[in-house]
């Protein structure tokens, strides 16, 4: 048994002054029955609780950390920035070149505004995409999580799923008036939608890879028939790529399926560990924003120097040739073993994979949208995650989040979760 005592304290000392005692609800494991530990340090691939007990990390702050903890590059730009100030509230060299840098690695955008989280990008795409369609009605999809603005807080996944919340109170019923919730892979249903709806839909925001109800792959032909649909009824396509933008490849999702997207909105990997999302896209579009054109949107701490020389060194490791094909080598190879430890243990699982995203699912049937990943089994997913912390691997503490395998594991860090794996699975009560 590892040793919680320091967590355990300071999770009292946290509920009484932060509700739940976190900053960000499934940080607290409550749907696995367990209490949080509470994190000290990290190093590569290596996160340290208070109490000292090391895990093999594979939350990576739920996706930003793709080079691992203190990436000597990602330090040393902070350390030259912090030399001369933390922010200025007035436009700076940096913020150009992570803009070049994004719009040269994503083909779809020629020009991008910076914001400091996910929320606020996809929030503000949709606002730009209703201001420049003049329509208000938008279409996501069950399971897809696009953060806590109020009009996407329908059938969401990541926290609310987990949490199984099917909107959130405090929304008023006409502010999601306007949002229509479909089943993610179902192309006819969205057709059908389109068929009689099509004028009155501003956009269509989709996470193209879905890494927030587990993760979960398109179907052939989904995001194609998407973009036509789209095209079709003068909707614009949102690409929501807060977690897939640099991590399935240096061009995102879109450049592994060949759609282009009338807006992007990025986040996580761009700002190296640091708060920050972006939103991107058509210039004829993008110029609707302020003050260039009528969309309000702003930030006091947006294009931050901070997170802007972070994201850069991120992004020019990330830039690096192989960087990729090694990193998804590694990721097969870990999935490739969760396989294997399953089967050994006789136990029902679905892995899916996209790049060093993972998923795997407590259940015998094929996952292609919300509906299915909720057969999952959620105790043996709670048993499998519990079991898997003792080992010293660090999970995400929910059946409906994606792993995240950094450049910072080395095979023998992936052989030893494998191992640890089929040590836990054989226990599974089935
Ligand atoms: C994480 C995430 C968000 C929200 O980003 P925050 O920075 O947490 O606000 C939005 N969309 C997707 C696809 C995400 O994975």
């Amino acid at each position: 048994m590892t040793n919680n005592e320091k967590s355990r304290i300071l999770y009292d000392r946290a509920l009484n002054v932060i509700p739940g005692g976190v900053n960000s609800p499934v940080r607290a494991c409550k749907s696995v029955g367990t209490k949080p530990v509470f994190i000290n340090r990290a190093e590569g691939c290596m996160i340290f609780d208070e109490d000292g007990n090391g895990y093999i990390d594979y939350i990576g702050s739920w996706g930003p950390m793709i080079l691992g903890h203190r990436h000597p590059a990602v330090v040393e730009a902070l350390s030259s920035v912090l030399k001369k100030g933390t922010s200025f509230g007035a436009p700076t060299e940096l913020e150009i070149k992570l803009a070049e840098m994004l719009i040269s690695a994503v083909p779809s955008m020629d020009m991008v505004r910076m914001v400091n989280s996910g929320t606020e990008a996809t929030m503000s795409a949709i606002r730009l995409a209703r201001g420049f369609t003049k329509r208000d009605t938008i279409i996501k999809f069950d399971g897809c999580y696009h953060g806590h603005a109020d009009a996407l807080l329908v059938e969401a996944g990541s926290g609310v799923a987990t949490l199984s919340i099917p909107g959130s109170p405090g929304v008023p019923k006409t502010f999601v008036a306007h949002t229509l919730s479909l089943p993610y892979n179902d192309i006819d249903r969205v057709s059908e939608v389109m068929k009689t709806q099509g004028e009155k839909i501003a956009c269509i925001i989709v996470e193209p890879v879905a890494g927030n109800m587990g993760l979960v792959t398109p179907a052939n032909g989904f995001l194609q028939s998407l973009r036509e649909l789209t095209d079709k009824s003068g909707s614009l396509l949102i690409f929501d790529e807060v977690m897939t933008g640099f991590r399935v490849s240096y061009g995102g999702a879109q450049a592994i399926y060949g759609i282009s997207p009338d807006l992007t909105c990025l986040g996580k990997i761009i700002g190296g560990g640091l708060p920050v999302g972006a939103y991107g896209g058509r210039r004829d579009i993008m110029e609707h924003i302020a003050p260039q054109g009528p969309v309000y949107q702003a930030g006091t701490l947006s294009g931050n120097p901070l997170a802007m020389a972070a994201g850069i060194a991120t992004l020019t490791q990330l830039n690096a040739s192989g960087f990729y094909e090694a990193l998804d080598e590694k990721t097969e190879r870990l999935m490739v073993g969760l396989k294997g430890a399953s089967e050994k243990a006789g136990i029902n699982v679905k892995l899916t994979r996209a790049g060093s995203m993972l998923g795997l699912f407590f259940t015998d049937k094929e996952v292609m949208n919300f509906e299915d990943a909720k057969t999952s089994d959620l105790k043996m997913f709670s048993d499998y995650y519990k079991g898997m912390l003792q080992e010293g691997i660090y999970l995400a503490p929910s059946q409906f989040e994606a792993l995240f395998v950094s450049a910072a594991h080395d095979t023998a860090h992936i052989d030893k979760t494998i191992q640890a794996a089929e040590k836990v699975m054989k226990r599974l009560i089935k």
